[in-house]
């Protein structure tokens, strides 16, 4: 079972993401800010993929990308951003913070899906 890390403060959001991703097996874990992430993360360190959203409380997706890569356990963990925020501001912080894949919201679900899939398979 391949577990998925979604890190998003919109429950919404998280709730929409389960129902692409759990249909197609994948255990979904939920954080609502990057500390929480950081936490389920280290409860979980099987999960094989995250998606995280940008604008958070507490600590945004930026830091937590920023964080996650600190640890070289965690050097090759596909990471997804999944965001509003569509400047090319903050694409390049992303990237350079250490994600794999920038998406702007709303995303169709099958979009998701398919960069999902295309992740988990080049980590494999
Ligand atoms: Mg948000």
């Amino acid at each position: 079972m391949t577990k998925i890390l979604i890190v998003d403060d919109s429950t919404t959001v998280r709730k929409l993401l389960i129902h692409t991703l759990k249909p197609k097996h994948y255990v979904c874990i939920e954080a609502c800010d990057g500390f929480d992430a950081l936490e389920k993360l280290a409860l979980n360190p099987d999960i094989k993929l995250i998606i995280s959203d940008l604008n958070m409380p507490n600590m945004d997706g930026i830091e937590l990308i920023g964080n996650i890569r600190q640890n070289p356990q965690y050097r090759d963990l596909p990471i997804i951003m999944l965001t509003t925020e569509g400047s090319q501001d903050n694409r390049r912080l992303a990237f350079d913070a250490g994600a794999n894949l920038y998406l702007v919201k709303p995303s169709p679900a099958h979009i998701i899906l398919f960069k999902v899939q295309s992740l988990l398979e080049a980590d494999s």
